[in-house]
């Protein structure tokens, strides 16, 4: 019987992997034709200071919506879209897309505000990275002072002094820096310490259950004060309720992003969001 059980545990497997890569296939072949045919929308989740309330920024998302599969999500498509290569075109939209944006909200007279981007590993990696986006920035009419790039931990460990360099160059064109997930990857802290990276944003997975789990706090405070010490910045992501936000203002983080505050918005919404919340007026790095 034993046998039998495991021969049909391995078909059903084997027909899941199946599905699994029929869609990824179909997904990957669709992609190919979602930006020409103008399926990409980016939203935007606030940031905000845990000392006086004010939003200190946010960060641009990427949405597609495929007319037959609806919403796809970023997590599903992102890695497909990284394996193809077709992420540095995408990625290059979205810089585009957050430039454009800015210059439309400056010549409105709503304030201004730094959007932090996503940076794929394959576009980091991209030679002419640093010239290819400041000049999209600059040709939007924009500066890359406020304009942010997130990178994860992972790809800033797969090559320290390469990923080093590339920081050093972004930060020297004008971009903040920061890197996402962080706490995931288990960076040594003395090389962070030597690049011009501006903020840790603690990955939510710390956050999630930070008011019971000691393990969670013992982790978020040790980020937090290692931090500090190195003269950056702190930001937890996935903040969702009240009792998450006084811990961390507690161990003295200086930011938060998270459906406590807003979730990712559309640009009317952003814009409305704008209007109506006071922006942290001097921005410290
Ligand atoms: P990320 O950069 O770490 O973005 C944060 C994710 O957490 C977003 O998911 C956001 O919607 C979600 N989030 C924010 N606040 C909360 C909260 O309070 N609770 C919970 N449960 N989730 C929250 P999203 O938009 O689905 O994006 C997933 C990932 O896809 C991003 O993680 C990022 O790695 C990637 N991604 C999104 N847009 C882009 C892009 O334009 N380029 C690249 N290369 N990657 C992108
Ligand atoms: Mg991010
Ligand atoms: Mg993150
Ligand atoms: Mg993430």
């Amino acid at each position: 019987r034993a046998k039998h059980d495991g021969r049909n545990t391995f078909r059903f497997f084997a027909q899941e992997m199946q599905e699994h890569s029929l869609r990824s296939l179909q997904l990957s072949i669709a992609l190919k034709e979602a930006l020409t045919n103008d399926q990409f929308h980016l939203v935007y989740q606030p940031q905000m200071s845990l000392s006086n309330n004010s939003m200190v920024g946010a960060e641009a998302l990427l949405r597609w919506e495929h007319p037959e599969w609806g919403t796809v999500s970023p997590a599903e498509f992102i890695p497909l879209a990284e394996q193809s290569g077709l992420i540095v075109q995408i990625g290059e939209w979205v810089i585009q897309q957050v430039a454009q944006q800015q210059k439309s909200w400056l010549e409105r007279g709503l304030p201004e505000v730094i959007i932090a981007v996503n940076l794929s590993a394959l576009q980091f990696h991209q030679p002419d990275l640093v010239e290819t986006i400041t000049s999209l920035v600059r040709k939007a009419g924009v500066v890359p002072e406020n304009i942010e790039v997130e990178l994860t931990e992972a790809v800033a460990l797969k090559d320290p002094e390469v990923a080093g360099t590339t920081i050093d160059a972004l930060s020297r064109a004008g971009f903040k820096v920061s890197i996402d997930d962080f706490g995931t990857g288990y960076s040594s802290m003395s090389y962070l310490k030597k690049f011009a990276v501006h903020k840790l944003k603690i990955d939510q997975s710390f956050i999630k259950d930070i008011v019971t789990d000691i393990d969670d706090q013992a982790i978020v405070t040790a980020i937090i004060q290692m931090a500090h010490s190195l003269h950056k910045t702190t930001i937890a992501e996935g903040v969702e309720t009240q009792e998450q936000l006084d811990f961390l203002r507690k161990k003295g983080c200086e930011e938060m992003q998270g459906y406590w505050y807003s979730r990712p918005l559309v640009t009317e919404q952003f814009e409305q969001f704008l209007k109506s919340h006071e922006l942290q007026k001097t921005q410290e790095t």
